[in-house]
């Protein structure tokens, strides 16, 4: 196995001095030297033949021992110096000082097809940053997180990839429910993939620190290697780069809005510089359309994580940035500008993405209104999001609301709710929604099928996930498998899956690890 490495990161960039692996406060550094642990007896379960080929290796390569050794952090790959980041962040609102890597460990970076990509591990053993915890991953969220990286990809959402999934062989101790009983699950490592694991927590580590030298050393090479194209010098610069993280963190929300992804946890430590979704701990997917549910259950009182919130805690983040590359501009005025127009072309680009949903190739301005009576709708009574937006492609210009409507009828969970009302509403709505799509240029199939391209057929519904990590704690890979493959694809029809197309069942509805999550894993 022969990987193309590169070490800008570790070879640009001070390293702690001190190689002591003890929790501790480390000041003047990007990073730590940190072997991961070697586990007891680690096997493959599961690897991503594309990630792999991205980053220059085969489907040979995957199933040697050098990848078995490297990835499950049993050897160091020659010629490199594995290494846990140090950053900083707000959690929850609050800011929580020194963060870092407790149970990441990044191996190295490599250049294939001259893309940088870092390689991390994640649950390989304690590093300086574990604070008061283990440093290790059970299977349960490791799945959760190797499955779902993978499926946002194809989802087209900007995303961390997975290379790997591994079992440690060694037994972790986890209080899932956090109520004083305490389990032995297994240990596992994901390898995870990404250009750097730079998030906004790095710049906010420095700056609340005060040292204002490092601060302007990770900027400058954080734009050199990863925003080549920002050219010039001085606070043009970093506004540029300000600018362009803003938009495409923009970007990710919209995606994760489009397809009904709750990241759960999006504090400032778990936001990319790159805008890619990353760390994926107790994230959910929308089943009933819901604005106001989270996944995590830390966040059960207030829900500032809830889907509704996603867009605001977004730029609330974006402010803690901008607070933090403030030093290096020295002015707050262009700073707020470019955070002002957050909202703004947030409007514009979640209007463009609900009209893409709805099938309007024409975009006019007073489909603002049709789009909040549908998701005022959607709410009024527990109705299934993915199954509603895909099966509103089935609607044509002849039918009538009453047709209309029952195309999507499928997606209520219980149509006993529906009462008079709100019926008569839908109706009103579909009476509104057919006069729009008559509009339209496009024929009933090519709308069809433009729809079936930003409205997915299957996503990792929360059971899904629970289901496959049951099967697995057995050995059983089977459904991992099926899954993997099914979600490569989720916008096609595969008939074949047919099941997965379906309503969350009834034993799922509060389920732990279905539609309730700790940050515990
Ligand atoms: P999260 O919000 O889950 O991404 O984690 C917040 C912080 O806690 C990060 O610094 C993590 O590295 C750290 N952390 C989470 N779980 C563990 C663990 N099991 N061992 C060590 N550190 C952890
Ligand atoms: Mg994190």
């Amino acid at each position: 196995m022969k990987l193309h490495l590169q070490n800008n990161f570790i070879s640009e960039l001070p390293a702690d001095p001190s190689e002591i692996n003890i929790p501790r406060q480390v000041q003047q550094a990007f990073y730590s030297y940190v072997l991961p642990k070697k586990p007891s007896n680690p096997s493959l379960i599961h690897a991503s033949n594309e990630v792999a080929n991205a980053i220059g290796l085969s489907q040979a390569d995957i199933l040697s021992t050098d990848f078995l050794n490297t990835f499950s952090g049993s050897t160091v790959y020659p010629e490199t110096r594995p290494f846990a980041l140090c950053y900083a962040g707000h959690q929850f609102g609050n800011w929580a000082g020194q963060l870092g890597d407790g149970r990441a460990i990044n191996l190295t970076e490599v250049v294939h097809e001259n893309r940088t990509y870092t390689l991390q591990l994640k649950g390989s053993g304690p590093t300086p940053y574990s604070r008061t915890a283990d440093g290790f991953a059970v299977l349960r969220s490791s799945i959760r997180e190797y499955l779902c990286a993978e499926a946002m990809h194809y989802l087209g959402v900007p995303t961390t990839r997975s290379l790997s999934l591994m079992l440690s062989g060694d037994q972790v101790l986890r209080d899932v429910l956090y109520n004083g009983n305490p389990a032995y699950e297994k240990g596992a490592i994901v390898c995870r993939v990404a250009p750097s694991f730079i998030r906004f927590g790095s710049f906010e580590l420095f700056s609340s620190r005060k040292d204002y030298v490092n601060l302007k050393l990770l900027a400058d090479f954080t734009i050199k290697h990863h925003f080549p194209h920002i050219q010039g010098e001085g606070v043009g610069k970093y506004l540029d780069f300000f600018h362009e993280v803003t938009q495409t963190t923009l970007n990710m929300i919209v995606h994760w809005q489009r397809v009904g992804f709750v990241h759960g946890v999006m504090n400032t430590d778990n936001m990319s510089i790159h805008g890619i979704t990353i760390d994926y701990g107790p994230y959910g997917w929308l089943e009933d359309y819901n604005s106001n549910w989270t996944p995590n259950t830390t966040d059960r009182q207030h829900k500032r994580y809830r889907f509704g919130n996603q867009p605001e805690i977004a730029l609330w983040n974006l402010y803690q940035l901008a607070n933090a590359l403030y030093p290096l501009i020295q002015d707050a005025k262009p700073l707020e500008t470019i955070l002002n127009t957050f909202s703004t072309d947030y409007e514009k680009e979640y209007l463009n993405m609900m009209q893409n949903k709805l099938g309007f190739q024409i975009k006019k301005e007073q489909d603002a209104v049709l789009i909040l009576s549908l998701t005022q709708l959607l709410e009024r009574v527990e109705t299934d999001m993915t199954i509603f937006f895909r099966n509103l492609s089935n609607v044509t210009k002849k039918d009538t609301a009453t047709t209309a409507f029952n195309t999507i009828k499928d997606a209520f969970y219980n149509e006993k709710d529906l009462n008079e009302t709100i019926l008569k509403d839908w109706h009103d709505w579909f009476e509104n929604y057919k006069i729009r799509i008559n509009e339209e240029t496009l024929s009933d199939t090519e709308r069809k099928e433009q729809m079936n391209r930003v409205n997915p057929k299957y996503v990792l519904r929360n059971y899904m996930a629970q289901l496959c990590i049951d099967d697995a704690d057995k050995g059983d890979y089977s459904l991992l498998n099926e899954l993997f493959e099914m979600l490569k694809n989720p916008y096609d029809e595969q008939s074949n899956f047919q099941k997965w197309f379906a309503k969350r069942p009834d034993w799922a509805r509060d389920k732990v690890g279905c539609s309730m999550l700790s940050c515990s894993s």
